[in-house]
C-alpha cells in the first residue's frame, strides 16, 4: 500500500517562492512506488487550492500553481475532507511552509484538531521557536549560554521611544541587532551602531511585528547543525556559514553567490562535540519533534553561543538542512522518508 502523502506548499508569506522550490524538489524525491502524492497550493492571496495527484517530478514551479483548474478547498472545508472518520484521503501531512501561518503553530495545530499526522514539529515546539524571546528564554532556564537581549512591545515604545533606546543603551550596548520578535530569512533585521540607527531599526522592525527583541551583537563565526529524531534526536555534522559581505541577511540569503556554505565546518572536535550537546538540549528545551536546525555563533575565544532553533529550516536540496545530512550519510530522499516514519511514529505513541 502507498503512503499517501499531502504536500502543504506556497502559502502567504515572504518565503512563498522559495517552497514552491522545496516542493518541487520534494515531489522529485518522493519514490512514487511507495507513496501516493497529493499536493494543496496555498496562493500568495491565502488560497488554498487542492491539484490533481502528481504521478512524478515536475519541470516547472509553474506547474504547481493551481490557480484557475484546481479545487478551492481552503482550511475550513479541509475539514471536511480530512475528518478522521475520513481518514485513508492522506496518510500523512508534510507542510512545507516557512515562517508565520506555516512554521509558528498554526498549521500544526489545525492538523493536531483533524488528526492527521504531519511531518515535523508540533504546535508548542513550532511556536515557541517561532518567537525568539521565548525561545530565549526557554534556553536561559536550560542553562543555554546566549547574548544579552531585551524585548519591546509597540505600544510601550509607542508612548516613549526615548526610553526603549536609554534602556537598549544600558542593559545591551552597540553594536546591536533589532529583529521582529516572530520572523525568519533574516526579513526586518538591522545591525546598529549609534542611536539613529537604533530608532531606524524600531521602526523597520515594528512594521512586522508587535513583539521586537534587541540582542547585543558578536563578532564571530556562524556555524549550524542540523537536528532530526523525536525522543532521540541525533545531530548532523556542522556547517558554517561565511558571508561576503555584512551580516546573513536575506538577500544574502536568497541571492546566489553572496555567502558560501562550509560543510563539514573546520571546527575543533571538542567544539563540534560541545555544539551537539547544546543543540540536543535546545532541541528538548523546545520540546521539538522530526527536525529542527540549531544555529550558533562561535567566538574567536572559542566561546559557543545559541543564536536560535529553526522548526522548519530551508529544505531545499541546496539549503543548509539537507546539505548537513547529506554530508553526515543521509540523502535528500532518505531524509524525507526519514521524517514521514518520525511523523507516523509520533502519532502512533499519542494515541
Ligand atoms: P533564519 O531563520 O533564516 O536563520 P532569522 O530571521 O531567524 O533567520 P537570525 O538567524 O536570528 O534571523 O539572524 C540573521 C543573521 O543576522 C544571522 O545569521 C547573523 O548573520 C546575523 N545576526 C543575528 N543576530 C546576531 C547577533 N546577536 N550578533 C551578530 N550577528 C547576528
Ligand atoms: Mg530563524
Ligand atoms: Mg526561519
Ligand atoms: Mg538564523
Amino acid at each position: 500500500m502507498k503512503i499517501n502523502i499531502c504536500l502543504l506548499y506556497g502559502g502567504k508569506s515572504a518565503e512563498h517562492e522559495v517552497s514552491l522550490q522545496t516542493a518541487k524538489a520534494v515531489i522529485k524525491a518522493l519514490d512514487t512506488n511507495k507513496f501516493a502524492i497529493h499536493p494543496i497550493f496555498i496562493s500568495n492571496e491565502g488560497n488554498w487550492i487542492k491539484g490533481p495527484e502528481l504521478l512524478g517530478p515536475i519541470e516547472n514551479v509553474k506547474e504547481l500553481e493551481f490557480r484557475n483548474e484546481g479545487e478551492e478547498v481552503g482550511p475550513n472545508a479541509l475539514s471536511t475532507r480530512l475528518a478522521p472518520e475520513q481518514k485513508g484521503s492522506y496518510d500523512v501531512v508534510f507542510p512545507l511552509l516557512h515562517g508565520p501561518n506555516g512554521e509558528d503553530g498554526t498549521v500544526q495545530g489545525m492538523l493536531e484538531l483533524l488528526n492527521i499526522p504531519y511531518v515535523g514539529n508540533g504546535v508548542l515546539a513550532s511556536s515557541a521557536g517561532m518567537d525568539k524571546v521565548i525561545m530565549k528564554n526557554l534556553f536561559a532556564q536550560a542553562g543555554l549560554d546566549q547574548v544579552k537581549y531585551e524585548s519591546f512591545i509597540r505600544s510601550t515604545w509607542n508612548s516613549d521611544p526615548e526610553r526603549a533606546y536609554d534602556q537598549v543603551e544600558t542593559e545591551i550596548g552597540y553594536p546591536c541587532f533589532v529583529k521582529p520578535a516572530n520572523l525568519g530569512s533574516s526579513v526586518g533585521i538591522s545591525k546598529c551602531e549609534n542611536r539613529k540607527e537604533l530608532a531606524e531599526a524600531f521602526v523597520e522592525a515594528f512594521k512586522y511585528d508587535r513583539k521586537i527583541i534587541v540582542e547585543e551583537g558578536v563578532t564571530a563565526r556562524e556555524i549550524e547543525v542540523g537536528v532530526l529524531g523525536n525522543d532521540f534526536p541525533e545531530c548532523s555534522v556542522a556547517g558554517e556559514i561565511v558571508p561576503k559581505k555584512g551580516f546573513y541577511d536575506y538577500e544574502a540569503k536568497y541571492s546566489d553567490g553572496d555567502t558560501s556554505l562550509v560543510i563539514p565546518a573546520d571546527i575543533p572536535e571538542e567544539q563540534y562535540k560541545e555544539i551537539t550537546r547544546m543543540a540536543i538540549k535546545a532541541f528538548k528545551a523546545l520540546d521539538c519533534s522530526g527536525l529542527a536546525r540549531a544555529d550558533f555563533f562561535v567566538t574567536k575565544e572559542g566561546r559557543i553561543i545559541i543564536n536560535e532553533v529553526n522548526t522548519m529550516p530551508g529544505f531545499t536540496p541546496y539549503s543548509m538542512f539537507p546539505l548537513l545530512w547529506k554530508h553526515t550519510g543521509v540523502e535528500y530522499s532518505e531524509l524525507i522518508e526519514r521524517l514521514v516514519q518520525l511523523a507516523l511514529k509520533r502519532y502512533e505513541e499519542k494515541q
